[in-house]
């Protein structure tokens, strides 16, 4: 695991944005962490790293919202899931050849299946240490590795 800690929302904001920064299109984010961690906050910077000025906002109700910048994002929730396999319904291969960023909330949950259809990603946890305290950890996928040298 390399991990990372941020101190406010910001530091977790510049954080999303310096990966941003390093994404290519198509690249597949999963972000997991207890309600409050700050998934939303990491995926506002990485909106802002891509240029979208689109207040970004959880996406629960919706299960997934698209925003327009230097890539497209399209930032999914799975807080609701009943299945994995749900993912598809909801468009996740055609926004995979869409060739934006793809953020999903709560995606330990996709983690399985994404796995089993041969389907990359950067697997990042948020650990919630204290009031404004978090830890940013990403794992040691291939891509996750390089990506977070780069990072950290
Ligand atoms: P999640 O999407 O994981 O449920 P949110 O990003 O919606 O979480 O909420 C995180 C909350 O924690 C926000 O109210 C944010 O202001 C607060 N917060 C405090 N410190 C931090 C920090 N270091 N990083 C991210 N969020 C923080
Ligand atoms: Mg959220």
């Amino acid at each position: 695991m390399n991990c990372v800690q941020t101190n406010s929302p910001e530091e977790t904001y510049e954080l999303g944005k310096s990966l941003a920064e390093k994404l290519k299109a198509g690249d597949v984010l999963l972000l997991s962490g207890d309600l409050g961690a700050g998934k939303t906050a990491f995926t506002k910077g990485v909106a802002w790293g891509l240029g979208i000025k689109d207040y970004v906002k959880s996406p629960t109700f919706t299960y997934v919202l698209e925003y327009n910048g230097k890539m497209p994002l399209f930032h999914f929730d799975l807080y609701r899931l009943q299945v994995a396999e749900e993912i598809y319904d909801l468009g996740f291969e055609d926004y995979l050849l869409t060739g934006g960023i793809i953020v999903l909330e709560w995606g330990e949950r996709a983690e399985d299946i994404l796995k089993q259809d041969g389907i990359e990603y950067i697997f990042i946890t948020i650990n919630k240490l204290g009031e404004n305290l978090r830890e940013v950890c990403f794992k040691c996928t291939e891509k996750g590795r390089t990506i977070a040298k780069e990072l950290l």
